[in-house]
């Protein structure tokens, strides 16, 4: 991808960096600096976003490593301020194999934060949720919400998350693929117009979230019907948050 370089390899998968990710560490370190008013407060919200990250690279090794499993290389992996893409040569044919595939990247987020709450019950350490705010808490904890965060967003039924893509996987059992990834488009913006309405009344946040899920689907959908009339299907897996 232009814009990007590497910072590095691992299990023989390249991994970029977009730049504008640059953008994303002065703003964190902006904020903190401002906030704490020391280099140390940047510094920790800057170790804070880094360490986010790594648990988003290790998502995107989740979805690698299975695909390897079914034989499907891994072109690169890529961290962009919205998340990482892992950018897979091509999705398994078998319905299940791409099930296995979304899924895997969730999975990962399930064992950081199971490690995670083991450590906490053993060291009888954990703190109430509700005194966590982005900037403000135990650093483990956060690390420990995020990984939640990132479980269920991406378990949304709705590309461009994993959860679409185990929906179109499970629909495509029964049906033909072309005809599945538009159902399970149709079911992503539905919940989008949902999270859309929803954002209105509460939280805007929500309304840039329907807005990304909507672009997702309509690209997915007609992803898959040029796909379909050409015969051969995508090559990229796992847009997440
Ligand atoms: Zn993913």
């Amino acid at each position: 991808m232009k814009w990007s370089f590497k910072i590095g390899r691992f299990a023989g998968i390249d991994v970029f960096m977009h730049f504008t990710f640059i953008l994303l560490i002065s703003w964190v370190a902006l904020v903190h600096w401002r906030q704490g008013q020391s280099l140390t407060a940047a510094m920790a919200g800057v170790f804070f976003i880094l360490t986010v990250f790594m648990c988003v690279v290790l998502h995107e090794f989740g979805h690698a490593m299975m695909a390897r499993r079914y034989g499907i290389k891994t072109r690169d992996i890529i961290l962009l301020p919205i998340g990482g893409v892992a950018r897979l040569e091509k999705l398994p044919t078998n319905p299940i194999q791409e099930m296995w595939v979304a899924l895997a990247g969730p999975a990962v987020n399930v064992v950081i934060a199971f490690a995670l709450f083991v450590y906490f019950r053993v060291t009888a350490s954990l703190e109430p949720l509700q005194t966590l705010t982005i900037t403000t808490g135990p650093f483990l904890e956060r690390i420990l919400a995020v990984n939640i965060f990132m479980l269920v967003f991406n378990m949304i039924p709705a590309f461009p998350m994993d959860g679409g893509r185990v929906l179109r996987a499970l629909l495509a059992t029964r049906q033909e693929y072309g005809r599945a990834t538009q159902i399970a488009a149709t079911i992503g913006q539905g919940i989008a117009v949902l999270f859309g309405f929803v954002g209105m009344f509460y939280d805007p946040f929500l309304l840039f979230i329907a807005l990304f899920v909507w672009i997702g689907a309509a690209q997915e959908a007609s992803i898959a019907q040029f796909k379909s009339a050409i015969g051969g299907y995508p090559g990229s897996a796992g847009h997440d948050q």
